[in-house]
């Protein structure tokens, strides 16, 4: 494994800390207007709006060790956010499996960020179990549209998205990875219903969805029809290797020992409390060990190699260890973190800390839960099989 940067990537560094400096938000400036012009900036680079794209559709076509500095600078800059679904998550299967045309109408308004969407994969009854997903689509006897119905669950920002990628069942006379197809459709029309879910943390970010005899025109299926489980797994390597977070989680930690820092602990403070030091130290130790785990799955990205099974370890080790660092948030703001209501008693970060703890729950279950992820690593990463019932 080669991880020494780079004259070439030292200079790239330079570069893309240059950008974000040139380009950082100005006393009063209306947010919008900086977040597109933000964009349009970093597009006229060549691409950097869309970092992850390959350059065959725009994007800046970055080795590995590029990708890994540009997420290392993002968590110190102030950058416009993003949503993940349609940039980093469908487009890749546009890419992949979409047709020409599809490509044509879809991927230009999820790179200017025009169109918002959401991911229909989980059902009441299909969670980690996803191929048991039971949302119908029934193809019109001329083949012209499939009819939609059925329920998707925790599906986040459906209340705001423009258009969803559904998994449907269109068979279920096989086993239940086939008869699976993958369909886009718009979700402000009749026969959708949205409803929130309040997390823990109090906020709406998710939501039930409902469909019911909702018309979907068969161009808007990508692939072919009941091969939709094969699109679908290869987006969620995609998405579980995003919620790993360690560039946020570095950054992240640093931030938390210096709030510890501010924490009076005897004639000293927190920070030099062997107990809580020990746990911050515990927690660096894992994190810099993920980090090589990424750095080597970087350096065989380099080498040509597929995103693989290391997915569901960096989604394992990442989110556990962004939970820690709520963890420990909460107990450096001590008897102050309960009183999360209105603002903030005792420590500035008292209420953010409590409020991320809370909402931190769900890390290690969205994106397939540990367990699910443990499953996969013993068979495909260690090559465990199921012990026989003898
Ligand atoms: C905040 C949030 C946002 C989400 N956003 C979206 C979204 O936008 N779109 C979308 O489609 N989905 C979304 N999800 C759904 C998410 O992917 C599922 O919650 C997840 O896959 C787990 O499924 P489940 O909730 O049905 O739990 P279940 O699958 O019912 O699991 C319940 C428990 O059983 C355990 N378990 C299940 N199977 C096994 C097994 N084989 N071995 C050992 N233990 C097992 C699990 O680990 C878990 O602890 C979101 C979820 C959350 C919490």
């Amino acid at each position: 494994m080669d991880i020494e940067l780079s004259s070439e990537d030292l200079t790239f560094i330079k570069e893309v800390r240059a950008f974000f400096e040139e380009n950082k938000i100005k006393k009063d400036e209306d947010y919008f207007t900086w977040r597109n012009n933000w964009f349009e900036k970093a597009k006229k680079k060549g691409g950097w709006d869309v970092p992850k794209w390959p350059a065959k559709f725009g994007g800046p076509g970055w080795t590995p060790t590029q990708h890994y500095i540009w997420e290392q600078e993002t968590t110190k800059a102030t950058i416009p956010f993003d949503i993940p679904f349609g940039l980093g998550m469908l487009a890749p299967i546009l890419m992949g499996y979409g047709n020409e045309e599809q490509q044509e109408r879809f991927l230009p308004p999820i790179r200017e960020r025009t169109v918002n969407w959401c991911q229909g994969y989980s059902e009441p009854g299909a969670g980690s179990d996803l191929a048991n997903l039971k949302t119908k689509a029934v193809l019109s006897e001329d083949g012209t549209y499939y009819t939609v119905n059925g329920s998707k669950m925790w599906t986040t920002l459906a209340h705001v998205a423009d258009w969803i990628f559904c998994l449907t069942r269109t068979d279920d006379s096989g086993i239940k990875q086939k008869g699976i197809t993958f369909l886009l459709f718009p979700m402000k029309q009749e026969g959708i219903e949205v409803k929130p879910i309040i997390t823990l943390g109090g906020a709406h970010t998710v939501n039930t969805v409902h469909f019911t005899d909702v018309k979907v025109p068969v161009e808007n299926r990508i692939g072919e029809e009941g091969k939709g489980w094969t699109y679908a797994k290869g987006l969620l390597e995609h998405e579980r290797t995003g919620l790993a977070g360690l560039s946020r989680s570095l950054f992240e930690l640093e931030n938390l020992k210096d709030l510890a820092r501010t924490v009076t602990r005897g004639n000293s403070n927190l920070m030099n409390d062997s107990g809580y030091k020990a746990k911050i130290a515990e927690l660096e130790i894992d994190l810099m060990a993920t980090e090589y785990t990424e750095l080597r799955s970087l350096a065989s990205a380099s080498a040509g190699a597929e995103l693989g099974p290391e997915s569901s370890i960096l989604k394992l080790k990442g989110t556990e260890i962004k939970q820690r660092i709520q963890k420990l948030t909460v107990e450096a703001s001590g008897i102050y973190s309960p009183a999360w209501g209105e603002k903030s008693i005792g420590f500035p970060f008292a209420k953010g800390g409590t409020t991320g703890y809370l909402n931190s729950r769900y890390f290690t279950i969205y994106g397939g839960a540990s367990e699910v992820q443990k499953d996969v690593i013993a068979k495909k990463v260690l090559g465990l099989t199921k012990r026989s019932s003898k």
